[in-house]
């Protein structure tokens, strides 16, 4: 097993108190790796390495377009390494190779994007209403900035913080998830080789449970950047709170995929089992409710089934792999439960529902991929979030009811809408609380493209042209012309 060490402050270094945990393989079902289990010790060391890097010359004192070119060399590294760095994530992971290759040979475009954002941010000049004087602005860097990163799409998700964090000028200390750390240590090497300086890029490995208080706490930390679970996200945010951080949040969701009568019912079918049955479920995207118009719903039910049906399981590391293991122990037994919370509740589960078996499947954490029929809206599978190969299927009878369904969650992260109508396209586009919502389509997601949450889905937005704007504050500075300070006893 090969045994890693975290960088601190351009240091690759164990953890303080010499203990390091196993990271496990959800195929094999066995560890494969040993990665240091950081304390709150080492995350005051990360943080004042990353304070440090924050006011030296050699962060600080570069200009944005150099701070862009290192952006741009990076993203040629990354794409140099990407399939290596797939395989490792797809070990750690069980994520398929083939989309994890395709996350890697991706997340390149973002640190060009942001690289050449860089140099870009402009302040503004006032016209003043105060004769002689100067006001302008600047647009500066909040300073240490806190990355905190799930498991499913470990680089992914890490690279839409850091990519516009490090293009506005902070200096990262970033905590992946404690059954995702391998990637993020290979993929921080690549920070080095591309010239960034010492301590701008320190990555913690560790348990949330055990340093993420200190850390989104910890007085140097100016900003957290979050994706995870809402439960961690709302203890994130009350945190925060205390020591008055922004955050951005990018937590969980319960999206509506809703199938109209007059729809392409091949593309919607299809649209519908990818939204649900890639990733094995396991993306804050997941189009987990299928919102069917109760006409077509018996034919459309019987397609999802026929195409659900085909899919292949296995060892994520095989290209015809289509469906791969939960990645983790905790989660496959909750997407178990869930799966009995169902059935319980009265929904007839008319594909899988079940651990999977299959021989294939050797000692992995594989669950069948699920459908449940005649869900009702207030049942806890249409409201909870699984993170889990499950769907629930749901019927409405007009254009309205589709609307109130799909609104009638707590989340409102995504929601896909399947119609040749341009008149209910049109009004779902608005009427729809969620950040992102695709029309004939699902699961696009760009460095070009705002992506966010509504209502309890999270705060602030990732990737885009507003996205660098999550790093920045705004600072006021104010130059008199004249050069004659009046009596201060005396008012004009
Ligand atoms: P978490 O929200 O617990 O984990 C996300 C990140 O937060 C990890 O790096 C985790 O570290 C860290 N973390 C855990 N506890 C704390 C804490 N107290 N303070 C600061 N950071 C902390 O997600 P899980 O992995 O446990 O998954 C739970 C559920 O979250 C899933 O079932 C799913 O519903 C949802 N989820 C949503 C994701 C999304 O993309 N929106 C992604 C992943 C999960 P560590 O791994 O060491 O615990």
């Amino acid at each position: 097993m090969q045994d890693y060490k975290m960088l601190i402050g351009g240091a690759w270094v164990g953890a303080s108190g010499g203990e390091s945990f196993e990271t496990e393989n959800p195929y094999l079902g066995a560890p494969w790796a040993l990665v240091p289990r950081a304390t709150t010790d080492d995350v005051d060391r990360a943080c004042e390495a990353a304070r440090k890097a924050f006011r030296a010359p050699s962060w600080a004192g570069l200009t944005a377009t150099a701070r862009g070119a290192l952006l741009r060399r990076l993203a040629d590294l990354i794409a140099a390494e990407a399939d290596r760095l797939a395989e490792i994530e797809t070990r750690d992971n069980g994520k398929l190779i083939t989309e994890m290759r395709a996350q890697l040979r991706y997340i390149p475009q973002w640190f060009h994007y942001f690289g050449g954002l860089a140099d870009k941010v402009e302040g503004r000049v006032i016209p003043i209403d105060k004769p002689g004087m100067i006001n302008f602005t600047r647009e500066e860097p909040l300073g240490v900035v806190a990355a905190i990163t799930p498991w499913n799409s470990p680089l992914m998700l890490a690279t839409w913080k850091l990519a516009p964090a490090l293009a506005a000028g902070n200096t990262i200390v970033w905590k992946p998830s404690e059954f995702s750390s391998v990637s993020a240590l290979e993929f921080a090497r690549l920070f080095e080789k591309a010239g960034f300086p010492p301590g701008v890029v320190n990555v913690l490995t560790g348990f949330g449970s055990e340093i993420g208080e200190r850390l989104v706490s910890h007085p140097h930390v100016a900003k957290i950047a979050f994706t995870g679970g809402d439960r961690t996200g709302q203890s994130v945010y009350e945190l925060a709170a205390r020591s008055i951080k922004p955050v951005t949040l990018e937590l969980g969701g319960k999206s509506a995929n809703i199938v109209f009568k007059d729809a392409d019912l091949e593309n919607a079918v299809k649209g519908v089992v990818s939204g649900i049955f890639a990733a094995t479920g396991q993306t804050c995207i997941a189009g987990s409710r299928a919102l069917v118009h109760r006409s077509i719903q018996d034919e459309f039910v019987g397609k999802l089934v026929e195409l659900g049906r085909t899919a292949r399981m296995g060892d994520p590391l095989l290209e015809t792999t289509q469906v791969g293991p939960i990645t983790t122990r905790s989660q496959f037994k909750k997407v178990l439960d869930y799966i009995d919370i169902a059935k319980g509740e009265g929904a007839r589960p008319v594909l899988g529902g079940s651990q999977a078996s299959r021989p294939e499947c050797g000692n992995g954490w594989f669950v069948e991929p699920t459908i449940f029929a005649d869900v009702k809206p207030s049942m806890r599978i249409a409201q909870e979030e699984v993170f889990g190969p499950v769907l629930s299927v749901i019927a409405f009878d007009d254009d309205e009811e589709a609307i109130e369904i799909a609104n009638d969650t707590q989340y409102g992260l995504a929601a896909g809408v399947w119609s040749q109508n341009i008149k209910t396209v049109f009004t779902l586009a608005q009427r729809l609380e969620a950040g992102t919502v695709w029309i004939n389509s699902y699961r696009a997601t760009s460095y070009l493209s705002p992506f966010g949450g509504y209502k309890r889905s999270g705060i602030g937005r990732e990737s885009g042209l507003t996205a660098i704007r999550e790093y920045l504050q705004e600072k006021s500075v104010w130059i008199d012309t004249i050069g004659e300070v009046a009596n201060p006893f005396v008012q004009r």
